[in-house]
């Protein structure tokens, strides 16, 4: 309670004096240790990286008064020159809600969830979670965190878990997005490395977007494409004709879950053409031979058969492919969220190694990120790898953490932790009792949704750390802690493009309501491990921490001394090593850098690795009690994940539909004497929901589309796996349609 007292005084103070700063519990009286930042002045304009989507645009915020009162795009910005998206211009609004958790809410005896002080609060989160472990296990709780929160913070979450509180198990929501383009970038590349700069987009002479909406989903992504001068070939793959295969000039629109079998027809069809770049594949590669050889199962009749796209115009891509001087290929999660969503990606990985596009300006194969931090995450949430893109099993690894944190290296796991979709399992076979939820809401987003209410009966004490207290999740808690949100807090994104970016604080979280920051201060102090923390005295603290941290790993940064430079330079890529500074700077355009420029990949022997493996069979086809294919994804660029921020925008819930809605073919509607705008059941093994029919041709016959962001979605879909990623196949499910009778 104390320490409590001691934020809150200094944030009153900070409010009489109408100056925001990010003081909060960084008083060198209390903790001997951090340098105060400079308040932002009362009137000022204060740059600050978005806290949606893994673009990572900066915008700029207004203070009057010390209050924010609205925003602009960053004209200077290299990743947004100037431009944003509807959910950035909207992000003051959500911080504005009626419904914010001011205060800790603890559920009674009778079930109702109460106000409590944080004391209280602290004292049942520590009480009942040690509780737990001692009856259970120190493996009986885990934590679920985000892609949402900065990197000093994850980073401080994970380091507090794991190497504080004794716990062996936590993962993040980057699992559900992410999880496959890290493992495929691991095993390709050595480390998980996506190697672009977006001014790619403006250099390509054929962009492939495979299973990427960009037009919606990543639209100033979208806007340095449509920048690009050269007149480029744009391919889309995706079964559904959506925003941005109407906008390309090419769009393969293939039955769902053929994109490997077309991929690998692809690669043979080079091949068979001779047109492959055998000197970068002699200079730079392994395995190739053994690529060729498995190639020889593939063809472009196998791949024309299994895709529905005509051979000829297979044909064309392949040369279109191996011809153009810069191709480039992104993706997104109609490949990460795929039962094979690993071995697609890394076929798409191959493409570019043996056409020689990577490394230069314009190529690549390039992952998407989803969530503003996601690449924040990959390398610092501590979760299901060691910090600094380190594991767990690696000796050297601990020590090396061991010896930069000042701790034990015994303190820190030998082993990985359990994954998302094994922390549930773990739950539903008893085995994990305690669940603390941070900045994610599993109850809606998580596959299989009614699975997941059922386990959540199974766990003995459930937190969730959240801006809101009404979001489905933080309803089905014992516990809920507020938090502050974007805007309320100081820290770094990663975003796509490795580039770090700062996010300030412009704003005060409302009544009780804490930093994570501070949330997860107060718990080590409760807990009983804060001397393990005393360094972690503010973000920009752990911001060098976690610079010492990628010191000789492939992400290193240690040539961003602190804050002041990354305000100074506006954003920089990983990496940045401290040696290399000088280089960059007078290189050509040190504000986008693209890896391997040099040919060397991070393996020991430096070769990039092809990695393939037969197609599998899709988890759950259609048949005749369930006859379509359902698919999900993004509805519009006004919407974000589970709306839990956007939905508190009213002009953002102006722009797309409020009742859940499934896009079906004409054909199908006709057929089935389903009526546009109809109510139609939408049922599959899991679960049924009533929603509105809209019939478009975006969907082929025998398939239907909805948005992920109504809640009903994911009652309806599969939970099947990719076995490398353990990310969810959240894209092809069996359902059957009929007209909703009330
Ligand atoms: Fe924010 Fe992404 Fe929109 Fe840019 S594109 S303003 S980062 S949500």
């Amino acid at each position: 309670m104390k320490l409590y007292h001691q934020i809150k005084s200094q944030l009153r103070l900070q409010q009489r004096g109408g100056v925001l700063t990010d003081r909060l519990v960084q008083s060198p009286a209390d903790f001997g240790l951090g340098q105060l930042p400079k308040p932002l002045q009362p009137d000022a304009v204060v740059d600050s990286v978005c806290g949606f989507c893994a673009t990572g645009c900066s915008l700029k915020v207004h203070l009057q008064q010390g209050a924010a009162i609205n925003l602009s795009a960053n004209p200077d910005y290299p990743v947004n020159i100037g431009m944003a998206c509807p959910k950035g211009w909207e992000s003051l609004a959500p911080l504005a809600a009626s419904d914010r958790a001011e205060q800790p809410l603890l559920r009674d005896a009778s079930g109702q969830q109460q106000p409590v002080e944080w004391a209280q609060a602290m004292d049942a989160f520590c009480s009942r979670f040690k509780a737990i472990q001692a009856e259970h296990g120190p493996e009986s709780v885990a934590f679920l965190s985000t892609g949402q929160i900065v990197a000093e913070e994850m980073a401080f979450l994970g380091a507090l878990a794991k190497f504080g509180m004794g716990w062996l198990h936590g993962d993040g929501n980057t699992r559900q997005c992410m999880a496959t383009a890290v493992v495929a970038y691991k095993q390709a590349f050595g480390f998980d490395a996506p190697p672009y700069t977006y001014q790619d987009f403006e250099e390509s002479d054929v962009l492939v977007f495979v299973g990427a909406n960009p037009c919606i989903a990543h639209p100033i992504m979208w806007q340095r494409v449509m920048r690009n001068q050269r007149k480029p070939a744009i391919v889309v793959v995706d079964p559904r004709k959506t925003e941005t295969a109407m906008a390309a000039t090419q769009h393969l629109q293939i039955q769902p879950k053929s994109d490997l079998v077309l991929f690998y027809g692809l690669a043979a069809r080079i091949i068979e053409l001779g047109r492959t770049d055998a000197d970068f594949i002699a200079a730079h590669t392994q395995d190739f031979a053994a690529f060729e050889r498995f190639l020889a199962d593939y063809s472009l009749e196998k791949a024309a058969q299994a895709s529905g796209i005509a051979i000829e115009e297979l044909d064309a891509l392949a040369h279109l492919i191996s011809s153009g001087k810069r191709v480039s290929f992104w993706w997104t999660m109609g490949v990460n969220q795929s039962y094979e969503g690993t071995r697609l990606a890394q076929s798409l990985i191959n493409l570019a190694l043996m056409t020689g596009n990577i490394g230069k300006p314009g190529t690549g194969a390039n992952s998407i990120t989803g969530q503003c931090n996601a690449m924040g995450s990959r390398l610092f949430s501590n979760t299901t790898g060691l910090l600094g893109g380190r594991q767990f099993e690696d000796a050297r690894h601990r020590e090396q953490v061991a010896a930069r944190l000042g701790i034990p290296a015994a303190r820190i796991p030998s082993e990985n932790s359990l994954s998302y979709s094994e922390i549930i399992d773990g739950i539903e076979a008893g085995r994990i009792k305690g669940l603390w939820m941070i900045a994610t809401n599993s109850a809606h987003s998580w596959i299989n949704q009614k699975r997941f209410e059922r386990i959540r009966e199974q766990l003995d004490f459930f937190v969730v750390q959240d801006l809101y207290a009404t979001t489905e999740s933080a309803q089905l808690a014992d516990l809920v802690l507020p938090a502050a949100g974007w805007g309320e807090k100081e820290g770094v994104f990663i975003n796509s493009e490795r580039r770090i970016g700062r996010t300030r604080k412009v704003r005060q979280a409302p009544g009780q309501a804490l930093s994570d920051f501070n949330i997860f201060r107060l718990i080590a102090h409760h807990w009983g491990c804060a001397e393990w923390f005393q360094e972690w005295s503010s973000p920009e603290a752990v911001f060098k921490i976690l610079r010492d941290l990628s010191q000789g790993m492939p992400c290193d940064f240690t040539g961003i001394t602190d804050y002041a430079a990354l305000d100074q330079a506006g954003g920089i890529q990983w990496p940045y090593p401290a040696q290399q500074v000088p280089a960059i700077l007078a290189g050509a355009d040190p504000k986008q850098r693209r890896l391997f420029e040099d040919g060397c990949f991070y393996h020991p022997d430096k070769r990039a690795k092809f990695m393939f493996e037969a197609p599998r069979a899709m988890p759950e086809p259609s048949d005749q009690d369930y006859p379509f294919l359902l698919l999900t994804g993004r509805g519009t660029s006004s919407q974000w994940h589970t709306q839990t921020r956007t939905g508190k925008s009213a002009v953002l819930r102006k722009l797309y539909p409020q009742h859940a809605y499934v896009e079906m073919h004409p054909d199908d509607a006709a057929r089935l004497q389903i009526a546009d705008n109809a109510p139609v059941s939408i049922r599959s093994r899991r679960g049924q929901v009533v929603a509105t029919a809209v019939l478009l041709t975006t969907v082929q016959p025998g398939q239907v589309f909805m948005p992920m962001h109504y809640r009903i979605t994911n009652q309806l879909t599969a939970d099947a796996y990719d076995p490398y990623s353990k990310q969810p196949s959240y894209k092809a499910c069996a359902v059957h349609i009929a007209p909703f009778i009330a």
